[in-house]
């Protein structure tokens, strides 16, 4: 969608929001580096990840598996999931790591099979147990891996010895799919198929530029496949004599991030169109590309520190997490999963709503049953104060409680469905990407964690103007006196969700009624 600008107080659909975790005043920020790949280029991803899948699937054909009829399905997985490689399943963590939801291999497994595997488990993304699904080229990989486990489990795949061999080679295979030439050869060869345009990411970098800032383009890609995507993505869109080179004072291919943000890797200049490389003599230039490197010497280049410098990328490990911790730039997160999240929340609200109704009468119900409970107990017992004259005998207390307990069932059983709908809003399977039951997902720790902000794609930027002054809301906690603000009133610079119908998204993995 191209956004408006005839009104400039015209608020932006929701979606389309940049939401701050923490105040960013985007005129103190006098440098600006983008990722590529799902950052200032959108790929269909099930067109991209398709392929992946298919040269994927090939290689392993190739080493003898007997994968030929398997087919990848594009929302079987979704960004942020967990690869749990010793029981080959992949899981869904709430913030603190608890695991929520699993499949093992494509089968997801039932409340107890759960529990059995988890309830003394919290995921530790630092063991080498626990792979998290970063980003949108995860999706083909993890996919691959439930089918491969699968295949494993009947007993069909001779070759391999265990769920954590299996990831090893989906690991490598896919790993070799992206970096030899084929695939990208296919999708440069045919970028319509793949690349989905947005003539307001340039607009929004132009207006950056004018403002006075520096950009760069710092990508894992490799010199032809940017020139041919950025080409493709940006040239049309750019004023007359123009081209994407025109943007940035200095562009960085292959550069190999995260170590490109740790590690101190000589910088090669890209000395040709064709991309001939050469060494660097000196200091970096301006307007020239390079291959390699590290940020140090980038920082050096611009001459400033990290809270001057923000970085804006789409992978949650590779471009925000080692950026803030270790360099302390400002960073923000793509999250394209966001536009589709919000439209389906936003067309789920009623049901939501009539949700959030439920549960609250339900806990009014729970409380009495409880309160009476207990008294019933002390009667019985002869123990604790003595009750008011008016209170039941034992036997109305128990015919109250029972009557309590079969209204409390009653919502249980109109509550259910609309929980099952809630949790299922946008990924049948998986639900939303932030959410996990009725907590933050792991996912969405990380991005408050480690992103100042976050929003579904750069072209945002352009309607929030390169002098927004974008400010955090105050945190929530359980104890809070006040209901939190309601979030999305501005026109574009929102907190955390925080109503209670957002906060139930996701209610169907509490434990069913029986279990109690
Ligand atoms: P960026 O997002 O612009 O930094 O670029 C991402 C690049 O990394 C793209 O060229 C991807 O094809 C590539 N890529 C993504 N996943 C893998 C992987 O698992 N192994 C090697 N390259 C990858
Ligand atoms: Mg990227």
């Amino acid at each position: 969608m191209s956004l408006s600008f005839t009104d400039p107080m015209t608020p932006l659909p929701r979606e389309r929001g940049l939401f701050c975790n923490r105040t960013l005043n985007m005129r103190a920020i006098r440098a600006i580096g983008y990722d590529m790949d799902y950052t200032l280029v959108h790929y269909d991803i099930a067109a991209w990840e398709s392929r992946a899948y298919e040269h994927l699937k090939q290689r392993l054909v190739a080493v003898g598996l007997p994968v030929g009829h398997l087919v990848f399905e594009p929302e079987g997985i979704i960004r942020g999931l967990v690869i749990d490689r010793e029981l080959g399943n992949v899981v869904k963590a709430n913030r603190f790591g608890y695991v929520k939801r699993a499949f093992h291999g494509t089968r997801p497994l039932g409340f107890e099979e759960l529990r059995a595997a988890y309830s003394r488990t919290m995921i530790d993304l630092s063991e080498s147990r626990w792979v998290f699904l970063n980003t949108l080229f995860s999706l083909s990989e993890a996919y691959m891996f439930s089918q491969l486990v699968d295949l494993f489990d009947a007993g069909e795949l001779k070759a391999v010895q265990s769920y954590p061999e299996i990831y090893e080679l989906t690991r490598r295979h896919i790993d070799l799919t992206h970096m030899e030439g084929q695939l990208k050869a296919e999708i440069m060869a045919k970028p319509e198929r793949f690349v989905q345009l947005d003539a307001d990411t340039p607009l929004a970098l132009l207006d950056q530029q004018s403002a006075g800032k520096q950009l760069m383009l710092i990508t894992n890609s490799e010199w032809p496949f940017t020139v041919s995507m950025m080409s493709y993505t940006f040239d049309r869109f750019m004023p007359k004599g123009k081209t994407w080179r025109d943007l940035f004072d200095i562009v960085i291919v292959a550069a190999n991030k995260p170590s490109f943000f740790s590690t101190r890797f000589p910088f090669l200049e890209v000395a040709s169109e064709e991309g001939l490389l050469r060494p660097v003599i000196g200091p970096l230039v301006k307007g020239k590309a390079y291959y390699g490197g590290s940020a140090t010497v980038v920082e050096q280049f611009l001459g400033l520190s990290g809270d001057e410098i923000l970085y804006v990328g789409d992978h949650i490990f590779g471009d925000v997490h080692v950026t803030k911790n270790i360099l302390r730039w400002r960073t923000a997160l793509i999250v394209r999963e966001l536009e589709h999240e919000i439209r389906a929340s936003l067309e789920a609200q009623e049901k939501l709503d009539l949700l959030a109704e439920l549960m609250s009468d339900k806990e009014v119900l729970e409380r009495d049953h409880c309160t009476r409970r207990l008294l019933l107990t002390r009667l019985r017992a002869g123990y604790g104060p003595t009750p008011p004259e008016e209170i039941d005998t034992e036997e109305e207390l128990t015919t109250v409680i029972n009557a309590l307990r079969a209204r409390i069932t009653e919502l249980d059983e109109r509550i259910a469905p609309l929980a099952r709908a809630a949790s299922e809003v946008s990924n049948g399977s998986w639900g939303p990407t932030m959410w996990a039951g009725n907590d933050k997902s792991h996912f969405a720790r990380q991005v408050e964690r480690y992103a100042d902000v976050y929003t579904s794609r750069v072209s945002n930027f352009a309607f929030a103007t390169p002098f927004v002054y974008l400010r955090s809301q105050r945190g929530t906690m359980p104890h809070d006196v006040a209901p939190a603000p309601a979030a999305g009133k501005g026109a574009y610079a929102t907190g955390a969700p925080s109503t209670r119908s957002e906060l139930l998204a996701s209610e169907s993995d509490v434990a069913p009624s029986g279990s109690r």
